[in-house]
């Protein structure tokens, strides 16, 4: 038996099947590229499911973690720490970015469906009950997150779930229109929905759904947990659109591997949750602080924002150029990207991707995603895209 065979049939006996069979026994990992119990290498594009912004041990966050963990790692929220200022200082500020000196609080939690059951409840705290949001979303598998997700198969096992949430078509301005009335608390949204395939709302469908908010007092929700933190080239996905949201929820890119959630609230929304409403014992501690803190300081410090805009035009243009009949189009922004199919082959393009040295993922039947670590180079993406007609053949 292989390593991998002996690790998947130990997993398999003591770990919960919610997941299905694991694909691979991962070990040890090194910039873009990881390897597995054989020893097999692959490039990987798909970074943890868009965690891994800096890829697998980049030097700054081996150094700042390891200094962090030798100095102060969890204190409670009974205290605070310089590291949980200033990175919840300079979320409020980038969340701010269209309108400068609006106020802006955070609240630090460790995953993206935390931040999300913490947007959940601060809606609950305007005296309206009802939710607007959007078929094809994914917000996360906590009981609050996925009464806001809209794949049937995620929510319905676990019914009944907090009442008032309702779904519309996403990107369908005529729609949020309809829902949205003067009991709505909020409309939650992705500006681009990742797990179900890298659907991109536009701009001006961002700017329609702030201004029917607007109109109703009703707070705008936008979940950045996979777009945000240069994802998309952009510190947020929405910041082109010109607007402000409300309510921010972050997760997965900003702590680069060290598990962190932020819900960032703007204006009056800020100070909804009021003292004992809410909480976490490790939410924001140094350690998870310093991971965002570090993460933010890299994107910045090695001009990671117009590298992944690059980056990402050069995948999307070098892909269309295969012209492949299998390829109908690239969806997506900077490192976040799908590649819609032709015909549903998605996961066995996936499964010949992992046997050619390639992490990816499949999200839908048509579909490919690519969300490769932010420091990804053209020469590693172009690996990718020569061997892609043969992955998609067979
Ligand atoms: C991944 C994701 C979540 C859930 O985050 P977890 O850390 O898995 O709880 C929520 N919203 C979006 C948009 C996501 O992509």
């Amino acid at each position: 038996m292989t390593d991998t065979a002996a690790w998947l049939q130990r997993y398999d006996a003591a770990y919960m099947p919610n997941f299905g069979p694991p694909k691979r026994v991962l070990v040890r990992g090194q910039g873009c590229r990881v390897w597995d119990a054989d020893g097999r290498e692959y490039l990987d594009l798909l970074a943890g499911i868009a965690v891994n912004s800096l890829g697998h041990a980049h030097p700054a966050m081996v150094a700042a973690i390891s200094e962090q963990i030798a100095t102060l790692g969890h204190i409670s929220n009974l205290y605070t720490s310089p590291w949980q200022v200033e990175l919840s200082e300079r979320l409020d500020a980038l969340v701010t970015t269209n309108a400068p000196g609006t106020e802006a609080r955070v609240f630090l939690c460790n995953s993206g469906s935390e931040a999300n059951d913490t947007g959940f409840k601060l809606t609950r705290r305007t005296g309206r009950t009802k939710i607007v949001a959007m078929e094809g979303s994914f917000h996360g598998r906590t009981v609050g997150a996925v009464s806001l997700t809209a794949k049937a198969a995620y929510r319905e096992p676990f019914e009944p779930l907090p009442a008032g949430v309702v779904f519309v078509p996403y990107g369908d301005v005529a729609a949020l229109e309809a829902a949205v009335d003067d009991d709505t608390a909020a409309v939650v949204l992705e500006p681009i929905q990742g797990e179900s395939g890298v659907i991109v709302g536009s701009d001006d469908y961002l700017r329609a759904a702030r201004r029917i908010t607007t109109e109703h007092g009703a707070l705008l929700w936008v979940d950045e947990v996979q777009t945000g933190i240069a994802r998309t080239g952009e510190w947020l996905a929405y910041l082109p659109s010109g607007i402000t949201p409300d309510v921010v929820t972050l997760a997965k890119g900003l702590g680069a591997g060290i598990p962190i959630g932020a819900c960032i609230a703007t204006g009056p929304a800020a100070v909804l949750l009021g003292p004992g409403s809410h909480g976490s014992t490790f939410g924001g501690n140094p350690l998870a602080s310093r991971a965002g803190l570090t993460v933010l300081d890299v994107i910045e410090a090695d001009g990671l924002l117009a590298h992944v805009r690059e980056v990402g035009d050069h995948l999307a243009d070098a892909v269309m150029a295969l012209g492949h009949p299998e390829i109908v189009e690239v969806t997506g922004r900077g490192l976040l990207r799908g590649i819609v199919l032709a015909h549903d082959i998605a996961a066995a393009a996936n499964d010949r991707a992992m046997e050619a040295g390639f992490l990816i993922n499949a999200p839908r039947p048509d579909r490919l995603r690519i969300a490769p670590p932010l420091i990804i180079t053209t020469a590693e993406i172009d690996t990718f895209v020569s061997a892609l007609p043969s992955l998609l053949e067979g």
